[in-house]
């Protein structure tokens, strides 16, 4: 029972169902859009910002890779009618290297690829065949380079920069050239190295080949990335922004700039969840800043649901007992503060007063016995109840006429009837306002008398017996009634026994020669006969 009211949709719980719900959508939408929207700002601040700062080392690499290249096409002008100077050499070289402090090592090679000077001179190469890629492309293509990176024979990961020395005939005399160490200390590094972030951001440098020239991780230097859509894009000189995902499967947020000028490419990026860490406590902030109010707001609800509901909880629960007595006072109580529920409780008492009206009719009618117009036996049940239930104490007269057979056989049913009305009419006469004369049965009455004793009743009984036994009966002429005696709850403690006890009376009389009355003889009477006079 207590689980099924439990579960029982009722109005105040679809009420409150209801405004939860939208309470909850309005809530979740709001702090989900709030979110989307920061999110999204965010990642587009992320993204511009990575891009501007690729950018901008994009450009401060390119401009130092271009200040070198001029250095050494200067110097190549310089050397191209001196390329026997030893000493101009060598001076150049060591000018070179000291100068911009940009390179590793530098190298002055004739069109052989026999080394003339070096910087710094610890290298112990002077005189040697160099034959590292780089210093084997210079001398094939005889232009200014820039080469992929490659490993030297002093094993140092390197990119060679070099200008070719032209004779002021034109004569290709060899070239003049410098090398960055990747996995050292160079310029690179001291570019691009200071921009480490703790938060997991970082950038990268590849060359054309998707070779890594710069990385965070200088075991990872050297070796060639494949898949990797901003890779793709940058060395094919695009500049721009993405998300991807790095290698270690990390969602990232990369901004990417090209280095024209050595084609190579510069990404600085930075991962999605260290973006977004900020805005997760923000939004914790938001909902606790929200939560007290959105609980005030259910309160609120809740309440107002209840005031709503109330009233027509109220009708709906008096409809299940809408023929209770005190149905209608009960519904006069409910507080019906709005139209709907006013009208329905005016609607409900209309209805209620006139099922009343309806059901004391229906009973009256049930309780009288259309012949006599006295109450029947269901109405003499219901007083007896009644009686009983308010312990009134009463007698009871079980009357019946004296061989009615014989009034029916002579006179016909019709004059009985009559002869059973004309006796109705006598027991109401003979009787207080407050006594129940009742038919029970064909020809068999019962009147009770409620707060008479024995005494009392036979007073009645004897001045009713008389009564009748002098009375012109319609039809007929005249008649004889017998009648037993009892009283409750002096006799038995059952109302339903004590009529017994006055059938018994009754039956005595007719056994001891009708037109009489006789009391059930009770303990106490009993007691005074068995005394001897
Ligand atoms: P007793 O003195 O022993 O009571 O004799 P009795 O003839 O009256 O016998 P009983 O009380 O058994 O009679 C019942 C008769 O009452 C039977 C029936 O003819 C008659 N009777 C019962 N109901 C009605 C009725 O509604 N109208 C009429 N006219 N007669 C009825
Ligand atoms: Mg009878
Ligand atoms: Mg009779």
């Amino acid at each position: 029972m207590f689980i099924k009211n439990f579960f029982r949709l009722d109005l105040r719980r679809l009420i409150l169902l209801l405004a939860f719900a939208s309470a909850a959508v309005t809530l979740i939408n709001g702090l989900n859009a709030s979110y989307q929207v920061q999110r999204q700002l965010l990642i587009d601040q992320t993204l511009e910002s990575n891009h501007v700062y690729a950018s901008k080392l994009a450009t401060s690499t390119e401009n130092f890779l271009r200040a070198a290249q001029q250095q050494f096409a200067f110097s190549a002008v310089e050397l191209s009618a001196q390329m026997d100077n030893r000493k101009l050499l060598q001076h150049t070289a060591d000018r070179l290297l000291n100068q911009t402090n940009s390179f590793n090592s530098v190298v002055i090679v004739d069109q052989t690829g026999q080394v003339l000077a070096t910087s710094p001179e610890t290298l112990q190469i002077l005189g040697e065949q160099l034959a590292s890629p780089g210093a084997v492309q210079a001398l094939r293509e005889q232009k200014p380079l820039i080469s992929a990176p490659y490993i030297s024979a002093a094993n140092n990961l390197l990119v060679f920069i070099s200008h070719p020395v032209f004779s002021p005939s034109g004569q290709y005399l060899g070239y003049v050239g410098g090398s960055l160490y990747l996995k050292e200390r160079s310029i690179l590094n001291d570019l691009l190295g200071k921009h480490y972030y703790e938060d997991g951001s970082y950038l990268y440098v590849v060359d054309q080949n998707r070779r890594l020239l710069y990385h965070p991780d200088a075991g990872r230097i050297g070796s060639q990335v494949t898949g990797n859509s901003v890779i793709e894009a940058v060395i094919s000189g695009e500049d721009g922004t993405q998300q991807v995902r790095n290698s270690q499967g990390t969602k990232m947020l990369a901004g990417y700039a090209p280095i024209k000028v050595a084609s190579w490419g510069i990404v600085a990026q930075r991962p999605l969840e260290a973006t977004l860490a900020p805005l997760n406590s923000q939004m914790q902030i938001v909902i606790r800043h929200t939560l007290p109010l959105a609980l005030i707001t259910l309160l609120l609800i809740w309440w107002l649901a209840r005031l709503i509901s109330r009233p027509l909880w109220q009708l709906a629960d008096n409809a299940q007992t809408l023929d209770h007595p005190c149905t209608a006072k009960r519904i006069q109580r409910v507080r019906s503060w709005y139209f709907e529920s006013a009208e329905l409780k005016r609607a409900m008492l209309l209805g209620v007063n006139l099922l009343h009206t309806r059901i004391g009719q229906l009973k009256n009618d049930a309780a009288t016995d259309p012949l006599t117009g006295l109450n029947n036996r269901r109405g003499s049940e219901m007083a007896l109840e009644m009686l009983e239930h308010e312990c009134t104490p009463f007698s009871v007269l079980a009357i019946d006429i004296d061989h009615f057979k014989r009034v029916n056989d002579t006179y016909g049913h019709d004059s009985g009837d009559l002869v059973l009305q004309a006796l109705a009419q006598l027991m109401r006469a003979c009787t207080r306002k407050e006594d129940l004369p009742c038919r029970t049965g064909g020809e068999e009455f019962i009147i009770l008398l409620p707060n008479a004793q024995l005494n009392t009743a036979k007073e009645l009984a004897e001045r009713l017996r008389q009564q009748v036994a002098n009375t012109e009966m319609p039809d007929v002429g005249r008649i004889t009634i017998s009648i037993g005696i009892a009283e409750w709850p002096l006799q038995a403690h059952e109302p339903a026994q004590v009529l017994k006890y006055a059938d018994k009376a009754l039956y005595k009389a007719k056994g001891n020669g009708r037109n009489r009355c006789e009391i059930y003889p009770s303990p106490v009477h009993q007691a005074e006969k068995k005394i001897p006079a």
